[in-house]
Protein backbone atom coordinates (compact mmCIF):
# COMPACT_ATOMS: atom_id res chain seq x y z
CA UNK A 1 0.00 0.00 0.00
CA UNK A 2 1.44 3.50 -1.21
CA UNK A 3 1.72 6.03 1.24
CA UNK A 4 2.99 9.56 0.29
CA UNK A 5 3.49 12.92 2.11
CA UNK A 6 1.18 15.42 1.21
CA UNK A 7 2.70 19.02 1.75
CA UNK A 8 -0.71 20.28 2.56
CA UNK A 9 -1.69 17.63 5.43
CA UNK A 10 2.06 17.65 6.65
CA UNK A 11 1.84 14.03 6.82
CA UNK A 12 2.12 10.45 5.11
CA UNK A 13 -1.17 9.74 3.64
CA UNK A 14 -2.29 6.40 1.95
CA UNK A 15 -2.88 6.77 -1.65
CA UNK A 16 -6.40 7.09 -2.89
CA UNK A 17 -7.00 7.83 -6.27
CA UNK A 18 -10.83 9.03 -6.98
CA UNK A 19 -11.28 7.33 -9.80
CA UNK A 20 -9.00 4.25 -10.05
CA UNK A 21 -7.36 2.64 -12.05
CA UNK A 22 -6.48 6.48 -13.63
CA UNK A 23 -4.20 8.44 -12.00
CA UNK A 24 -4.15 12.58 -12.65
CA UNK A 25 -0.90 14.16 -11.88
CA UNK A 26 0.24 17.61 -12.92
CA UNK A 27 3.65 18.84 -12.18
CA UNK A 28 5.25 22.06 -12.83
CA UNK A 29 7.45 22.21 -15.82
CA UNK A 30 10.14 24.96 -16.56
CA UNK A 31 10.20 28.60 -17.45
CA UNK A 32 11.90 27.67 -20.67
CA UNK A 33 14.55 31.38 -20.98
CA UNK A 34 17.59 28.86 -20.11
CA UNK A 35 19.53 25.58 -19.94
CA UNK A 36 18.36 23.70 -17.25
CA UNK A 37 20.25 23.00 -13.89
CA UNK A 38 20.67 20.37 -11.18
CA UNK A 39 17.57 21.70 -9.81
CA UNK A 40 15.07 20.95 -12.36
CA UNK A 41 17.14 17.35 -12.92
CA UNK A 42 15.96 16.62 -9.17
CA UNK A 43 12.31 17.85 -9.94
CA UNK A 44 12.25 15.62 -13.38
CA UNK A 45 13.75 12.45 -11.71
CA UNK A 46 11.21 12.70 -8.25
CA UNK A 47 8.21 12.93 -10.17
CA UNK A 48 9.19 10.46 -13.09
CA UNK A 49 10.04 7.86 -10.42
CA UNK A 50 6.47 8.23 -9.09
CA UNK A 51 5.19 8.02 -12.62
CA UNK A 52 7.27 4.81 -13.28
CA UNK A 53 5.94 2.95 -9.75
CA UNK A 54 2.45 4.22 -10.30
CA UNK A 55 2.60 2.34 -13.67
CA UNK A 56 3.97 -0.44 -11.71
CA UNK A 57 1.35 -0.70 -9.65
CA UNK A 58 -0.88 -0.40 -12.34
CA UNK A 59 -2.43 2.51 -12.52
CA UNK A 60 -3.12 3.95 -15.75
CA UNK A 61 -1.51 7.78 -15.04
CA UNK A 62 -2.25 10.49 -16.93
CA UNK A 63 1.13 12.66 -16.87
CA UNK A 64 0.71 16.69 -17.44
CA UNK A 65 3.48 18.70 -16.99
CA UNK A 66 3.25 22.41 -18.37
CA UNK A 67 5.87 24.73 -20.38
CA UNK A 68 6.11 28.06 -19.42
CA UNK A 69 6.59 29.88 -21.90
CA UNK A 70 4.87 33.19 -20.90
CA UNK A 71 4.48 35.82 -18.37
CA UNK A 72 6.70 35.39 -16.15
CA UNK A 73 8.46 38.18 -14.05
CA UNK A 74 11.93 38.44 -12.90
CA UNK A 75 10.14 38.75 -9.28
CA UNK A 76 7.43 37.68 -7.49
CA UNK A 77 5.48 41.10 -6.94
CA UNK A 78 4.72 41.35 -10.03
CA UNK A 79 7.02 43.86 -11.87
CA UNK A 80 10.28 43.54 -13.33
CA UNK A 81 11.21 42.32 -16.47
CA UNK A 82 9.35 38.91 -18.31
CA UNK A 83 12.82 36.73 -18.04
CA UNK A 84 11.40 35.10 -20.93
CA UNK A 85 11.77 38.81 -23.32
CA UNK A 86 14.55 39.64 -21.67
CA UNK A 87 16.65 36.92 -23.04
CA UNK A 88 15.06 37.64 -26.40
CA UNK A 89 16.05 41.46 -26.01
CA UNK A 90 19.71 40.66 -24.93
CA UNK A 91 20.43 37.70 -27.71
CA UNK A 92 18.45 39.37 -30.56
CA UNK A 93 15.47 36.91 -31.10
CA UNK A 94 11.88 36.31 -31.20
CA UNK A 95 10.57 34.97 -27.94
CA UNK A 96 9.22 32.21 -29.40
CA UNK A 97 12.75 31.49 -30.85
CA UNK A 98 14.08 31.65 -27.15
CA UNK A 99 11.31 29.24 -26.05
CA UNK A 100 11.65 26.77 -28.76
CA UNK A 101 15.55 26.46 -28.49
CA UNK A 102 15.32 26.25 -24.41
CA UNK A 103 12.05 23.41 -24.84
CA UNK A 104 14.38 21.24 -27.18
CA UNK A 105 17.45 21.42 -25.15
CA UNK A 106 15.26 20.67 -22.01
CA UNK A 107 13.67 17.41 -23.74
CA UNK A 108 17.07 16.47 -25.10
CA UNK A 109 18.51 16.95 -21.62
CA UNK A 110 15.75 15.03 -19.75
CA UNK A 111 16.07 12.66 -22.65
CA UNK A 112 19.67 12.38 -21.13
CA UNK A 113 18.95 11.63 -17.74
CA UNK A 114 16.27 8.95 -18.97
CA UNK A 115 12.94 10.68 -17.74
CA UNK A 116 9.48 9.38 -19.60
CA UNK A 117 8.22 12.25 -21.27
CA UNK A 118 4.78 13.42 -19.99
CA UNK A 119 1.11 11.98 -21.39
CA UNK A 120 0.34 15.73 -22.14
CA UNK A 121 2.76 19.21 -22.11
CA UNK A 122 0.68 21.85 -22.69
CA UNK A 123 2.12 25.16 -23.04
CA UNK A 124 0.97 28.61 -21.23
CA UNK A 125 1.38 30.46 -25.02
CA UNK A 126 -1.14 28.02 -26.11
CA UNK A 127 -3.97 28.33 -23.58
CA UNK A 128 -4.35 32.05 -23.38
CA UNK A 129 -7.87 31.93 -24.19
CA UNK A 130 -8.48 29.66 -21.16
CA UNK A 131 -6.51 31.54 -18.55
CA UNK A 132 -8.70 34.71 -19.69
CA UNK A 133 -11.88 32.44 -18.78
CA UNK A 134 -10.15 31.02 -15.56
CA UNK A 135 -9.71 34.54 -14.83
CA UNK A 136 -13.24 35.72 -15.68
CA UNK A 137 -14.62 33.11 -13.45
CA UNK A 138 -12.41 34.47 -10.58
CA UNK A 139 -13.76 37.91 -11.19
CA UNK A 140 -17.39 36.60 -11.57
CA UNK A 141 -17.33 34.93 -8.69
CA UNK A 142 -15.82 38.46 -6.78
CA UNK A 143 -12.11 37.44 -5.78
CA UNK A 144 -10.52 39.90 -8.41
CA UNK A 145 -10.66 43.61 -9.24
CA UNK A 146 -9.84 45.52 -12.67
CA UNK A 147 -7.38 48.25 -12.01
CA UNK A 148 -5.41 50.17 -14.48
CA UNK A 149 -6.10 47.36 -17.09
CA UNK A 150 -4.98 44.80 -14.82
CA UNK A 151 -6.89 42.03 -12.95
CA UNK A 152 -5.54 41.02 -9.01
CA UNK A 153 -6.65 38.54 -7.40
CA UNK A 154 -8.26 40.07 -4.06
CA UNK A 155 -6.16 37.64 -1.73
CA UNK A 156 -7.71 39.81 1.74
CA UNK A 157 -11.54 39.30 0.05
CA UNK A 158 -10.85 35.28 -0.53
CA UNK A 159 -8.67 34.76 2.51
CA UNK A 160 -12.16 36.41 4.58
CA UNK A 161 -13.92 32.65 3.34
CA UNK A 162 -11.12 30.60 2.49
CA UNK A 163 -7.54 30.63 4.20
CA UNK A 164 -4.79 32.29 2.20
CA UNK A 165 -1.10 30.30 3.36
CA UNK A 166 -2.86 26.58 4.37
CA UNK A 167 -0.11 24.96 2.25
CA UNK A 168 3.02 26.93 3.22
CA UNK A 169 1.57 27.27 6.95
CA UNK A 170 1.25 31.11 6.73
CA UNK A 171 -1.01 33.67 8.09
CA UNK A 172 -2.20 36.84 6.12
CA UNK A 173 -1.10 38.52 9.41
CA UNK A 174 2.16 37.45 8.95
CA UNK A 175 2.30 38.26 5.21
CA UNK A 176 1.07 41.77 5.69
CA UNK A 177 4.05 42.52 7.62
CA UNK A 178 6.53 40.52 5.53
CA UNK A 179 5.51 41.86 2.46
CA UNK A 180 7.81 44.63 1.39
CA UNK A 181 6.98 48.01 -0.62
CA UNK A 182 8.33 47.11 -4.47
CA UNK A 183 7.64 49.34 -7.64
CA UNK A 184 4.80 48.25 -9.06
CA UNK A 185 2.26 47.88 -6.30
CA UNK A 186 0.29 51.17 -6.80
CA UNK A 187 -2.52 49.36 -8.40
CA UNK A 188 -2.71 46.97 -6.00
CA UNK A 189 -5.37 47.44 -3.24
CA UNK A 190 -2.73 44.99 -0.91
CA UNK A 191 1.06 44.20 -1.64
CA UNK A 192 0.03 40.38 -1.35
CA UNK A 193 -2.25 40.32 -3.82
CA UNK A 194 -0.78 38.98 -7.34
CA UNK A 195 -1.80 39.15 -10.62
CA UNK A 196 -3.91 37.18 -13.08
CA UNK A 197 -3.82 39.45 -15.81
CA UNK A 198 -1.23 41.88 -16.66
CA UNK A 199 -1.88 45.17 -18.48
CA UNK A 200 1.01 45.43 -21.25
CA UNK A 201 3.41 48.07 -20.90
CA UNK A 202 5.17 49.95 -23.84
CA UNK A 203 8.29 47.85 -25.44
CA UNK A 204 6.80 44.46 -23.59
CA UNK A 205 7.11 41.67 -26.20
CA UNK A 206 4.77 39.16 -25.30
CA UNK A 207 1.47 40.30 -24.97
CA UNK A 208 -2.34 39.32 -26.29
CA UNK A 209 -5.35 40.98 -26.69
CA UNK A 210 -8.13 40.72 -24.15
CA UNK A 211 -11.27 42.69 -23.16
CA UNK A 212 -9.32 44.48 -20.83
CA UNK A 213 -6.96 45.24 -23.46
CA UNK A 214 -3.59 44.27 -24.36
CA UNK A 215 -1.47 42.12 -21.88
CA UNK A 216 -0.75 38.60 -20.52
CA UNK A 217 -1.34 36.38 -18.17
CA UNK A 218 0.33 36.07 -14.51
CA UNK A 219 2.51 33.49 -13.98
CA UNK A 220 0.28 31.12 -11.24
CA UNK A 221 -3.16 31.07 -13.61
CA UNK A 222 -1.26 28.44 -16.08
CA UNK A 223 -0.94 26.38 -13.60
CA UNK A 224 -4.67 26.24 -12.55
CA UNK A 225 -6.33 26.80 -16.11
CA UNK A 226 -4.18 24.05 -17.96
CA UNK A 227 -4.27 21.50 -14.60
CA UNK A 228 -7.94 21.57 -14.30
CA UNK A 229 -8.29 21.30 -18.64
CA UNK A 230 -6.91 18.06 -18.73
CA UNK A 231 -7.17 16.19 -15.23
CA UNK A 232 -10.31 17.37 -14.16
CA UNK A 233 -11.99 20.28 -11.57
CA UNK A 234 -10.83 17.59 -8.65
CA UNK A 235 -7.44 15.40 -9.50
CA UNK A 236 -5.38 13.09 -7.63
CA UNK A 237 -1.25 14.75 -7.57
CA UNK A 238 0.40 18.36 -7.86
CA UNK A 239 3.46 18.23 -7.88
CA UNK A 240 7.01 20.93 -7.85
CA UNK A 241 10.16 21.38 -6.60
CA UNK A 242 9.59 23.17 -2.86
CA UNK A 243 10.46 26.40 -3.65
CA UNK A 244 7.18 26.74 -5.49
CA UNK A 245 5.23 26.57 -2.60
CA UNK A 246 4.70 29.41 -1.93
CA UNK A 247 3.38 32.18 -3.80
CA UNK A 248 2.86 29.77 -6.79
CA UNK A 249 0.88 27.04 -5.17
CA UNK A 250 -0.51 28.82 -2.74
CA UNK A 251 -1.62 31.11 -5.37
CA UNK A 252 -3.07 28.20 -7.58
CA UNK A 253 -4.91 26.98 -4.53
CA UNK A 254 -6.69 30.11 -4.18
CA UNK A 255 -7.58 30.86 -7.72
CA UNK A 256 -9.12 27.08 -8.35
CA UNK A 257 -11.34 27.56 -4.75
CA UNK A 258 -12.13 30.99 -5.80
CA UNK A 259 -13.12 29.96 -9.35
CA UNK A 260 -14.66 26.72 -9.01
CA UNK A 261 -16.05 26.73 -5.29
CA UNK A 262 -13.56 23.70 -4.57
CA UNK A 263 -9.94 22.89 -3.74
CA UNK A 264 -8.66 21.20 -7.02
CA UNK A 265 -5.59 18.84 -6.06
CA UNK A 266 -6.24 16.15 -3.18
CA UNK A 267 -2.21 15.32 -2.79
CA UNK A 268 0.79 18.04 -2.86
CA UNK A 269 4.08 16.71 -3.08
CA UNK A 270 7.32 18.79 -3.14
CA UNK A 271 10.78 17.43 -3.79
CA UNK A 272 13.85 19.30 -1.60
CA UNK A 273 16.42 21.57 -3.14
CA UNK A 274 19.67 20.96 -4.00
CA UNK A 275 22.43 23.05 -2.59
CA UNK A 276 26.24 23.19 -4.29
CA UNK A 277 28.95 22.64 -2.09
CA UNK A 278 26.31 23.86 0.83
CA UNK A 279 25.41 27.21 -0.56
CA UNK A 280 22.15 28.16 -2.03
CA UNK A 281 21.83 27.22 -6.20
CA UNK A 282 21.58 30.35 -7.81
CA UNK A 283 22.72 32.49 -10.89
CA UNK A 284 23.28 35.47 -9.11
CA UNK A 285 25.84 33.14 -6.89
CA UNK A 286 27.48 31.65 -9.80
CA UNK A 287 27.13 28.63 -8.99
CA UNK A 288 24.47 27.14 -10.83
CA UNK A 289 25.30 24.62 -12.68
CA UNK A 290 23.29 23.10 -16.18
CA UNK A 291 22.82 19.74 -16.65
CA UNK A 292 24.91 20.01 -19.98
CA UNK A 293 28.05 21.80 -17.87
CA UNK A 294 28.01 18.59 -15.66
CA UNK A 295 27.76 16.24 -18.29
CA UNK A 296 30.46 17.87 -20.53
CA UNK A 297 32.65 19.35 -17.46
CA UNK A 298 33.10 22.27 -18.48
CA UNK A 299 32.68 24.61 -14.99
CA UNK A 300 34.56 25.72 -12.77
CA UNK A 301 33.33 23.76 -9.84
CA UNK A 302 33.64 20.70 -11.65
CA UNK A 303 36.49 17.98 -11.03
CA UNK A 304 35.48 16.17 -14.23
CA UNK A 305 32.49 15.43 -16.81
CA UNK A 306 29.51 13.63 -15.27
CA UNK A 307 27.42 10.93 -16.54
CA UNK A 308 23.59 11.72 -17.34
CA UNK A 309 23.21 8.27 -15.31
CA UNK A 310 25.59 8.82 -12.30
CA UNK A 311 23.47 12.40 -11.85
CA UNK A 312 20.24 10.05 -11.89
CA UNK A 313 21.57 7.83 -9.37
CA UNK A 314 23.34 10.93 -7.17
CA UNK A 315 19.42 12.17 -7.04
CA UNK A 316 17.81 9.06 -6.54
CA UNK A 317 20.10 7.90 -3.49
CA UNK A 318 18.91 10.86 -1.29
CA UNK A 319 14.97 11.26 -0.41
CA UNK A 320 12.89 13.24 -2.69
CA UNK A 321 12.22 15.24 0.83
CA UNK A 322 15.67 15.80 2.29
CA UNK A 323 18.00 18.08 0.83
CA UNK A 324 20.57 17.27 -1.40
CA UNK A 325 24.33 18.93 -1.92
CA UNK A 326 26.33 18.29 -4.40
CA UNK A 327 30.23 18.30 -4.74
CA UNK A 328 32.61 16.67 -6.81
CA UNK A 329 33.37 14.06 -4.10
CA UNK A 330 29.25 13.39 -3.53
CA UNK A 331 28.97 12.40 -7.06
CA UNK A 332 32.18 10.73 -7.59
CA UNK A 333 30.66 7.99 -4.92
CA UNK A 334 27.70 7.66 -7.18
CA UNK A 335 29.27 7.13 -9.81
CA UNK A 336 31.28 4.25 -8.13
CA UNK A 337 28.20 2.78 -6.27
CA UNK A 338 26.24 2.81 -9.70
CA UNK A 339 29.26 0.67 -11.09
CA UNK A 340 29.15 -1.60 -8.29
CA UNK A 341 25.27 -2.20 -8.57
CA UNK A 342 25.44 -2.78 -12.87
CA UNK A 343 28.73 -5.09 -11.78
CA UNK A 344 26.51 -6.84 -9.68
CA UNK A 345 23.72 -7.37 -12.40
CA UNK A 346 26.30 -8.47 -14.90
CA UNK A 347 27.70 -11.22 -12.14
CA UNK A 348 24.11 -12.25 -11.38
CA UNK A 349 23.57 -12.91 -15.26
CA UNK A 350 26.48 -15.39 -15.15
CA UNK A 351 25.57 -17.23 -12.47
CA UNK A 352 24.60 -21.11 -13.26
CA UNK A 353 21.52 -22.40 -11.83
CA UNK A 354 21.84 -25.27 -8.80
CA UNK A 355 19.32 -27.08 -7.58
CA UNK A 356 18.66 -25.60 -4.30
CA UNK A 357 19.10 -22.14 -3.06
CA UNK A 358 20.47 -20.47 0.03
CA UNK A 359 18.47 -17.14 -0.36
CA UNK A 360 15.16 -15.95 -1.36
CA UNK A 361 14.61 -12.86 -4.28
CA UNK A 362 10.55 -13.15 -3.07
CA UNK A 363 12.08 -11.34 0.50
CA UNK A 364 14.48 -8.93 -1.18
CA UNK A 365 11.30 -8.00 -3.72
CA UNK A 366 8.86 -7.61 -0.72
CA UNK A 367 11.68 -5.16 0.78
CA UNK A 368 12.53 -3.04 -2.30
CA UNK A 369 8.28 -2.78 -2.26
CA UNK A 370 8.04 -1.67 1.00
CA UNK A 371 10.89 0.79 0.69
CA UNK A 372 8.95 2.62 -2.64
CA UNK A 373 5.61 2.13 -0.74
CA UNK A 374 7.27 4.36 2.32
CA UNK A 375 6.67 7.62 0.27
CA UNK A 376 9.02 6.62 -2.43
CA UNK A 377 12.32 5.60 -0.20
CA UNK A 378 14.74 5.18 -2.55
CA UNK A 379 17.91 5.42 -0.23
CA UNK A 380 16.66 2.48 1.77
CA UNK A 381 15.73 0.79 -1.89
CA UNK A 382 18.63 1.71 -2.91
CA UNK A 383 20.37 -0.01 0.13
CA UNK A 384 18.53 -3.31 -0.10
CA UNK A 385 19.66 -3.64 -3.94
CA UNK A 386 23.05 -3.75 -2.53
CA UNK A 387 22.55 -6.27 -0.30
CA UNK A 388 21.19 -8.32 -2.65
CA UNK A 389 24.61 -7.68 -4.49
CA UNK A 390 26.42 -8.56 -1.69
CA UNK A 391 24.08 -12.01 -2.18
CA UNK A 392 25.41 -12.24 -5.56
CA UNK A 393 28.71 -12.32 -5.07
CA UNK A 394 28.81 -14.75 -2.18
CA UNK A 395 26.63 -17.30 -4.71
CA UNK A 396 29.29 -16.80 -7.48
CA UNK A 397 32.07 -17.10 -5.54
CA UNK A 398 30.90 -20.93 -4.50
CA UNK A 399 29.69 -19.79 -1.25
CA UNK A 400 25.76 -20.18 -2.16
CA UNK A 401 23.33 -21.10 -4.98
CA UNK A 402 20.11 -20.37 -6.58
CA UNK A 403 18.06 -22.38 -8.61
CA UNK A 404 16.70 -21.87 -11.93
CA UNK A 405 13.44 -20.37 -10.65
CA UNK A 406 14.87 -18.60 -7.99
CA UNK A 407 17.57 -17.43 -10.31
CA UNK A 408 14.89 -15.58 -12.93
CA UNK A 409 13.15 -14.45 -10.27
CA UNK A 410 16.48 -12.23 -9.23
CA UNK A 411 17.28 -10.88 -12.89
CA UNK A 412 14.04 -9.79 -13.12
CA UNK A 413 13.81 -8.59 -9.68
CA UNK A 414 16.88 -6.39 -10.69
CA UNK A 415 15.33 -5.77 -13.98
CA UNK A 416 12.27 -4.20 -12.61
CA UNK A 417 14.07 -1.54 -9.55
CA UNK A 418 17.02 -0.78 -11.39
CA UNK A 419 15.86 -0.58 -14.96
CA UNK A 420 12.09 -0.10 -14.71
CA UNK A 421 11.52 2.09 -11.45
CA UNK A 422 14.89 3.67 -10.72
CA UNK A 423 14.72 3.98 -14.99
CA UNK A 424 18.72 3.94 -14.19
CA UNK A 425 20.26 2.56 -17.96
CA UNK A 426 23.28 -0.14 -18.39
CA UNK A 427 26.41 1.41 -19.64
CA UNK A 428 26.52 0.18 -22.60
CA UNK A 429 23.71 1.45 -24.11
CA UNK A 430 24.64 5.61 -22.39
CA UNK A 431 28.00 4.78 -24.07
CA UNK A 432 26.28 4.13 -27.24
CA UNK A 433 23.87 7.03 -27.16
CA UNK A 434 27.48 9.28 -26.51
CA UNK A 435 29.21 7.32 -29.18
CA UNK A 436 26.14 8.00 -31.74
CA UNK A 437 25.85 11.39 -30.95
CA UNK A 438 29.72 11.77 -31.59
CA UNK A 439 29.34 10.70 -34.80
CA UNK A 440 26.40 12.53 -36.14
CA UNK A 441 28.26 15.65 -35.25
CA UNK A 442 31.60 14.51 -37.06
CA UNK A 443 29.36 13.91 -40.16
CA UNK A 444 27.86 17.17 -39.98
CA UNK A 445 31.25 18.94 -39.54
CA UNK A 446 32.33 17.17 -42.57
CA UNK A 447 28.87 18.30 -44.42
CA UNK A 448 29.75 21.73 -43.37
CA UNK A 449 33.28 21.36 -44.86
CA UNK A 450 31.76 19.95 -48.04
CA UNK A 451 29.34 23.11 -48.30
CA UNK A 452 32.91 25.34 -48.07
CA UNK A 453 34.26 24.08 -51.10
CA UNK A 454 30.79 23.97 -53.08
CA UNK A 455 29.94 20.28 -52.59
CA UNK A 456 26.93 20.61 -52.47
CA UNK A 457 25.92 17.01 -53.56
CA UNK A 458 27.89 15.48 -50.69
CA UNK A 459 25.86 17.74 -48.18
CA UNK A 460 22.83 16.63 -49.41
CA UNK A 461 23.62 13.07 -49.04
CA UNK A 462 24.54 13.45 -45.67
CA UNK A 463 21.83 15.28 -44.94
CA UNK A 464 19.63 12.60 -46.52
CA UNK A 465 20.84 9.61 -44.62
CA UNK A 466 20.53 11.49 -41.68
CA UNK A 467 17.09 11.88 -42.17
CA UNK A 468 16.49 8.51 -43.19
CA UNK A 469 17.61 7.29 -40.28
CA UNK A 470 15.66 9.57 -37.95
CA UNK A 471 17.83 12.91 -37.53
CA UNK A 472 16.59 16.16 -38.65
CA UNK A 473 19.21 18.69 -39.74
CA UNK A 474 18.89 22.32 -39.45
CA UNK A 475 21.36 24.80 -40.73
CA UNK A 476 22.02 27.49 -38.41
CA UNK A 477 24.04 30.84 -38.90
CA UNK A 478 26.76 29.50 -36.36
CA UNK A 479 26.41 25.97 -38.23
CA UNK A 480 24.01 23.46 -37.59
CA UNK A 481 22.34 21.73 -35.20
CA UNK A 482 20.11 18.66 -35.40
CA UNK A 483 17.45 16.48 -33.36
CA UNK A 484 15.91 13.16 -33.35
CA UNK A 485 12.43 13.20 -35.49
ZN1 LIG B 1 3.01 25.65 -11.83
Amino acid sequence: MLKIYNTLSRRKEEFKPINPPHVGMYVCGPTVYGDAHLGHARAAITFDLLYRYLKHLGYKVRYVRNITDVGHLENDADSGEDKIGKRARLEELEPMEIVQRYTNSYHHNMEQINTLSPDIEPHASGHIIEQQVFTEKILKNGYAYESNGSIYFDVEKYNQKYHYGKLSGRKLEDLISNTRDLEGQEEKRHPYDFALWKKATPGHIMKWPSKWGEGYPGWHIECSTMSTKYLGDIFDIHGGGMDLLFPHHECEIAQSTAALGKESVRYWMHNNLITINGQKMGKSLGNAISLNEIFSGNHRLLEKAYSPMAVRFFILQAHYRSTLDFSNRAIQSSEKGLERLLEGMETLKKIKPATTSTYNPEELSKKCMEALDDDLNTPVLISHLFEGVKQIHLIASGKGSLSADDLQKMKGLYDTFVFDILGLEPEEKQAQSAITEKLVNLLLDLRLEAKKRKDFDTADNIRAHLLENGIEVKDTPGGYEWQWK
